[in-house]
């Protein structure tokens, strides 16, 4: 389950999710990365390092304003408030995603990344 988040987050952000090719090659058999070496090794979105990763990722997509918008419409949906500001949201978010060790970021992250890859297909 959480390999399936990690693996569905690299795909939306561009990343090789690497496989083996098999018990003798130790080489990623869709990049052609050396297994061997531990910075090869296939993120894990849920982790501490991993979470600072991801929402540098983000970032870079310059999708950080909409993911912070994002978060906060999923929180008026599933609560019928009205959009949380400032401190409120700074905290919550703090509290319930980053410091969540059981993958919250990772799967708030990853619905925002599938909506915005389907509003992507939708405008092409
Ligand atoms: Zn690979």
């Amino acid at each position: 389950m959480k390999d399936d988040v990690n693996k569905r987050l690299c795909e939306l952000l561009g990343i090789c999710w690497h496989e083996q090719v098999d018990d003798q090659t130790l080489q990623c058999k869709h990049c052609g990365a050396p297994m061997l070496f531990p910075w090869h090794q296939n993120p894990d979105f849920t982790s501490e390092k991993g979470r600072i990763d991801l929402l540098k990722r983000i970032r870079g997509m310059k999708g950080l304003d909409n993911f912070f918008l994002f978060y906060g419409e999923m929180q008026r949906e599933e609560f019928g408030e009205l959009p949380m500001v400032g401190l409120e949201f700074t905290s919550i978010f703090i509290d319930s995603i980053m410091l969540d060790d059981n993958g919250a970021l990772a799967r708030v992250a990853l619905e925002f990344l599938e909506a915005k890859e389907a509003s992507h297909d939708r405008n092409c």
